[in-house]
């Protein structure tokens, strides 16, 4: 048939919104679209450090993905993406080929170590639905071990390496949760040590230095020992050394301290900048009128002329550009230049706790976590609607 094809890769905040949108502008045959992810699943990656930590479940970070789309306007592929050849306008999966006529890659970022030793081999990463569970896993084992073992400490020290936002709020976590695992494997809590470690001359970086003075300060009290200003030079199976020659010993190190684009748009001959696209106004490619880039794997550049950090607010307001910007050049229509509005921005600092910028507002404690609560109902609620919310919602 000669109806256009739209595949979309990923069905993370990028992928999904740009299957909603699509779903809903498209006539009936307009055109066929598919998306194509992993898990069947949609996780909510702003929540993971949490599950990581194993302050709240899994189930709650996730949503089947059938429940987001409408399966009768849009191809639902569980499937893992191998290569994108643009010259053959190809998409290699794990156990098939699909052909499109318009390409949405929205795979989202990977870790970045930046080449320091160890780091990809002992280091885990908050990822995914399954780099959690393993997180979460190995930090209770190591637990069960001190008492097995004759009590070496690096089982229960814990270094979590970068202070931005990802860093931050999993460090919070992590301190929330050691009282309950202290008593649940009769550990003295005055012994467990958590440290991060960040190499920039500030945690949080992008936030006014008064709210990181905040952050810094809630964590102190939660027992966070911070390294800020400091490297780490190398990643070993039992700890970390830092650029001032001290050794951390530690049997788990979580590293948080960098993402970069998909190393397979990078392999696929696309120009990036830290494996990210530098896409033009309306999310296209260079050069190209059909493969569009958002999310994690795309570069925009704000008014000032830096790249916007990657977050999942901009990742949902592409999705939806990207979508109508189809949509018109299917139909002959003049597209829309992708302009990004700043909502604001939450980070939580463990349970009751966290700190907000909205507009020149800067807001802290209790009403910063509530704050939290309702971007994360918003997002449930623009993704699935009232029976998302009330299925998934934290209301407490
Ligand atoms: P993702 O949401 O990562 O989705 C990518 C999807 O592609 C996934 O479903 C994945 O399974 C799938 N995929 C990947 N590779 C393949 C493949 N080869 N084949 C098939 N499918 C594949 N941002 C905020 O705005 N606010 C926050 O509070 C915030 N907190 C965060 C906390 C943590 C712990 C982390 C890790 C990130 C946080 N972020 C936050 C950043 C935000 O999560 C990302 O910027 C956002 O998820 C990017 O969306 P995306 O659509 O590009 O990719």
């Amino acid at each position: 048939s000669n109806i256009p094809k739209i595949v979309i890769l990923g069905a993370g905040y990028g992928g999904i919104l740009t299957a909603q949108r699509l779903q809903k502008e498209l006539n009936y045959n307009e055109a066929d679209v598919t998306l194509v992810n992993r898990h069947d699943y949609h996780y909510i990656t702003t929540h993971l450090h949490m599950p990581a930590a194993g302050t709240d479940s899994v189930e709650n970070t996730r949503v089947p993905i059938s429940k987001l789309i409408d399966e009768f306007k849009i191809d639902l592929v569980k499937s893992s993406v191998q290569e994108i050849r643009p010259h053959e306008k190809k998409v290699i999966l794990e156990d098939g080929t699909l052909s499109y006529d318009f390409l949405v890659i929205a795979l989202g970022g990977e870790s970045e170590t930046f080449g320091i030793p160890g780091m990809a081999e002992y280091a885990m990463t908050i990822r995914s639905i399954n780099s959690v569970r393993l997180i979460r896993k190995h930090i209770e084992y190591q637990f069960a071990l001190y008492k097995n073992e004759r009590s070496p400490q690096e089982r229960i020290n814990f270094v979590v390496g970068g202070a931005g936002f990802s860093g931050i709020e999993f460090v919070a976590e992590l301190a929330d949760r050691i009282p309950a695992l202290c008593k649940e494997y009769d550990v003295d809590p005055n012994l467990v040590n958590v440290y991060n470690v960040e190499a920039a001359p500030t945690a949080l970086p992008g936030f006014a230095p008064e709210l990181v003075e905040y952050a810094m300060e809630v964590l102190r009290k939660k027992g966070v020992t911070f390294k800020i200003g400091v490297a780490i030079k190398e990643c070993k199976p039992d700890g970390v050394v830092l650029a001032t020659g001290e050794e951390i010993k530690a049997a788990t190190v979580v590293w948080t301290g960098g993402i970069r684009g998909n190393h397979m748009i990078e392999a696929a001959g696309f120009e990036t900048a830290r494996g990210r696209v530098k896409v033009d106004e309306y999310l296209r490619a260079p050069g190209s009128d059909h493969i569009y880039v958002i999310g994690d794997n795309a570069l925009i550049m704000n008014p000032e002329g830096r790249p916007y950090p990657p977050t999942a607010q901009i990742a949902m307001q592409q999705g939806v550009c990207c979508a109508h910007n189809i949509v018109t050049a299917i139909r002959g229509q003049q597209p829309k230049k992708f302009e990004f509005s700043n909502k604001g921005t939450v980070a939580s600092l463990g349970k009751g706790e966290g700190i907000a910028v909205v507009g020149d507002k800067h807001i802290k404690g209790w009403r910063a976590a509530q704050l939290k609560k309702i971007v994360d109902m918003r997002y449930l609620f623009i993704i699935g609607g009232i029976p998302l919310v009330l299925k998934k919602g934290k209301f407490l």
